[in-house]
């Protein structure tokens, strides 16, 4: 997996899994645009990776801003010469049901994480198509095919992501553009620590998201990255409008983890 002389674009960079993903991708020889909304919280990174020889740039903008995308990717192609490969991986998470989420929250969410993901697609893909071709990978979650309670605008997102994903990979597959989704588990990012955090007791919530995997641990940001890395590559060129779950099992078994806790089916 060398993608020496690509480029890369990877949104919400800054943190967790975009930032793995950063990692990843520089260190296979990736140019990589690395895009958040947060002001030089990337600096960091950028400064160290630097250091390491790789190439790449951190570019602040709202992926919900038609304004700011529209100006963000002639700024990536103007830095880098193109754009060959599109991380659509920025989201956020509000909590509440269809009656206690405010319109608000649900606008929040349904434009970051999935509006943002049209627009950055709707911006890349001609620069994409330019290269001869090139991978989109979207960041599901495994609440794109389940759904976790009281979470009705992230649920509704990343169920949507899929359709996105399936639309950008027939609509333009015959312009050598593949677009795929992973659908990750409980994660160990600032944004599963946040949610954890609403709670009285977070290690207790952690611990039971860990064991929602049938290892019994929490993802890692960088086992997602390095799925969201072979997804973007030639090693994946016939794979095209899947979605791979990068739960450690945790869509396995039926009726989910808490069903078999409270001891049925378990073994005598
Ligand atoms: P995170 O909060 O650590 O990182 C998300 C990044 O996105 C942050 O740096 C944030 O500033 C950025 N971002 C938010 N809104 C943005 C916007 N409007 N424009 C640009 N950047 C924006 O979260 P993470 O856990 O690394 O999540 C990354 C993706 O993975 C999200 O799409 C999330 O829904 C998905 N996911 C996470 C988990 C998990 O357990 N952590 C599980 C399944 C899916």
């Amino acid at each position: 997996m060398d993608f020496t002389g690509k480029v890369v674009v990877v949104t919400g960079a800054a943190s967790g899994i975009g930032e793995a993903c950063v990692r990843e991708f520089a260190a296979r020889h990736a140019a990589v645009a690395m895009v958040d909304c947060k002001a030089g919280a990337g600096e960091q990174t950028v400064a160290e990776l630097r250091q390491k020889g790789a190439t790449l740039r951190y570019f602040q903008a709202d992926v919900s801003s038609r304004a700011e995308v529209e100006r963000l990717v002639p700024q990536v192609v103007g830095s880098f010469g193109g754009i060959d490969v599109l991380v659509n991986n920025a989201g956020i998470q509000r909590y509440g049901s269809a009656t206690t989420t405010s319109e608000e929250q649900w606008d929040e969410v349904i434009s970051v994480n999935l509006k943002g993901a049209f627009l950055m697609s709707k911006y890349a893909i001609p620069e994409i198509i330019k290269r001869g071709g090139g991978a989109i990978v979207m960041t599901g979650s495994v609440q794109s095919v389940t759904a976790q309670q009281n979470s009705v605008a992230y649920v509704t997102s990343k169920h949507a992501i899929l359709g996105l994903m399936r639309s950008i990979a027939l609509d333009f597959g015959r312009q050598n553009i593949r677009a795929n989704c992973v659908m990750p588990g409980a994660i160990d990012t600032p944004m599963l620590r946040w949610a954890a955090s609403r709670d009285r007791d977070p290690d207790k919530v952690l611990a039971g998201c860990a064991g929602l995997h049938i290892r019994g641990t929490l993802g890692q940001p960088e086992e997602v990255a390095r799925v969201i890395v072979f997804l973007a590559s030639d090693l994946a060129s016939f794979v095209t409008g899947a979605a791979y779950a990068v739960d450690g099992g945790l869509l396995v078994p039926a009726g989910g983890m808490a069903f078999q806790g409270a001891g049925l089916g378990a073994p005598k």
